[in-house]
């Protein structure tokens, strides 16, 4: 794995949390995207080499309406930056983690994405991304 890639936040009020993150960060949304697959509105933000993605549900089925329901709102998962997300997947599945989607999937911001489940890694839900070239 490389770097982190971002940051995810679960939010409850996507306005009002944008308006927070802008003016903590002191910078500006450079992306908004809607996910529908996952039911989720996504805002990104980017403060020197760091990324930070907030997550609204749209639907009381999202996953993200699903966490925030059981530990409030909060940090949500951590992204890390992959080359090959393919071969990361396998990798990791022969380590013994639970991966979320058996294939990569279509995320946010231009990247194909895999979850890792929180359960074989201390609480935290892990995503993988690799940039779609
Ligand atoms: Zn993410």
């Amino acid at each position: 794995m490389n770097k982190i890639e971002h940051i995810g936040i679960a939010v409850r009020d996507m306005a009002a949390a944008t308006d927070i993150y802008e003016r903590l960060l002191n910078t500006k949304v450079y992306k908004t995207e809607s996910v529908a697959s996952e039911y989720v509105n996504t805002v990104f933000m980017q403060t020197g080499p760091n990324k930070i993605e907030l997550l609204e549900a749209t639907s009381p089925d999202s996953p993200i309406a699903k966490f925030i329901e059981k530990r409030g709102e909060g940090i949500h998962h951590i992204a890390f930056d992959v080359t090959d997300i393919r071969a990361e997947m396998a990798r990791l599945k022969a380590e013994g983690f639970t991966l979320l989607n058996e294939e990569p999937k279509k995320g946010a911001d231009n990247k194909l994405v895999c979850f890792v489940h929180p359960k074989g890694v201390n609480g935290v839900l892990i995503e993988l991304c690799q940039e779609i070239g």
